[in-house]
Order: structure tokens, then sequence, then C-alpha cells
């Protein structure tokens, strides 16, 4: 099975690919991590992927793709994945269906997760994060609180509250983001994968794992 995860961001998108990801036992495949290994590694993709990074420029095209085609042919992608942030435009989808059409394969399902924009706006603001990296655990002030105010149910750790952002310039990220993902969303809608999915109640503490439900439900 071959999924495609998408969703504007602060969707919460990734967190719902994490959840499927174990549901379904398929790997889940994020750009950041993809790229990450590669820098690791130290192969001729990840030296070309991190001199664009660190130079704050855009990975071009070919290296995502190169980097994504590697990570496909791996043993662990064999039964499927669960793509997350690519692809990012038309033509990087294109791409990947030439890399699956060589193993006979194709995307199977494409989720696009749907979060009204005031529900997003309100999930980036009130986000809290746990100081210790270790435990990483999410909190929103308005829709998921902490039992102790600034403190971790986790661990214990305080919790830290850093946002650059405003109302304004979140608006505008998701502006970009249709105006971008416009041409993606229309090629995986023409080829019957696209399934919009619209959680009961996006505001929820378990939105994530309600959107993971309507997938599965979807077609899987
Ligand atoms: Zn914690």
């Amino acid at each position: 099975m071959y999924i495609v995860m998408l969703g504007a961001p602060g969707s919460g998108k990734g967190t719902a690919a994490k959840i499927l990801a174990k549901k379904t036992n398929l790997p889940h495949i994020s750009t950041g991590d993809m790229f990450r290994e590669q820098i690791k590694k130290g192969t001729e993709l990840g030296k070309l992927a991190e001199s664009y990074m660190s130079n704050g420029k855009l990975v071009p095209d070919e290296v995502t793709i190169g980097i994504v085609k590697d990570r496909l042919n791996s043993d662990d992608t064999k039964e499927g994945v669960i793509l997350d942030g690519f692809p990012r435009t038309k033509m990087q989808a294109e791409a990947l269906d030439e890399i699956l059409k060589e193993q006979g394969k194709k995307v199977d399902i494409v989720p696009e997760l749907i979060i009204p924009d005031d529900v997003i706006v309100d999930r980036i603001l009130n986000r809290q994060t746990c100081s210790n990296k270790e435990c990483g655990a999410i909190y929103n002030t308005k829709y998921k609180p902490s039992k102790v105010a600034g403190v971790c149910d986790v661990c214990g750790a305080p919790l830290s509250s850093r946002t650059d952002d405003n109302e304004e310039t979140i608006k505008n990220r998701l502006e970009v983001y249709r105006e971008n993902s416009k041409d993606l969303i229309e090629y995986y809608k023409e080829k019957g994968v696209l399934t919009q999915i619209t959680p009961k109640d996006p505001t929820a503490e378990n939105a994530s794992e309600q959107a993971v439900e309507e997938i599965l439900s979807a077609k899987l």
C-alpha cells in the first residue's frame, strides 16, 4: 500500500502519518528524515542536499527525487510506505509515479487532511512542547492542556510555547500552501486516488486518531 499524505501546515498531517504507520506497519517516510539520513551517511545526494540546505535554499527536485528513489528501493519499503512531505508538486508526483512504475507499483491512496483555518490558527498559536528533547510531548493550551499548567504530563519537564507566528503569518502560509498544492491535488483527483479526510471534531484531542480511522475506513 503506497500512501501519500497531504494537508496544510498545521493540519496534523505528520502526526496522522505516524499513527497510520503504526496501525499499518508501513514505514513513515518524511522528507526531513530522508534528508537527515542521507547527510548522516555522507552520500553524494546527502552532500548535495546539505549544500543547499546550509545556504537556506530549497533542495532542487532532482536531488529530492534521487533521495526518494533511493529510499523506495530499500528492503523495508517493498510492501508500501506512507509518504509525508513528498511529493509537493505535480512534477514530483509524476516522478514518484515513474519510480513506482519501475517496480510495478503505484500510489494507492492520497488522503488529504481538511482542517478549518481557524482551528489550524488556534492549534499553532496555543501549541506547547515539552522542553525535554527525549520526550517531545506536544500540548495545546486550548485543545489539549497539560494537567498542571506549564508542566509535561509525561516527564514533568517545563513546557515551552515559543512561536514566531501570529494569525496573519499562519493565514499567509495556508494561502501559499493552497496555491502551491493546487495542481498536485488536481493531479491525484484525476487519478481517482484523492480522499478528503475531515475529522468530525477537528478541535478534539484525538483529531489525528479520528483522521486515521477515516483513512482506514476509506479504502485500505
Ligand atoms: Zn515531557
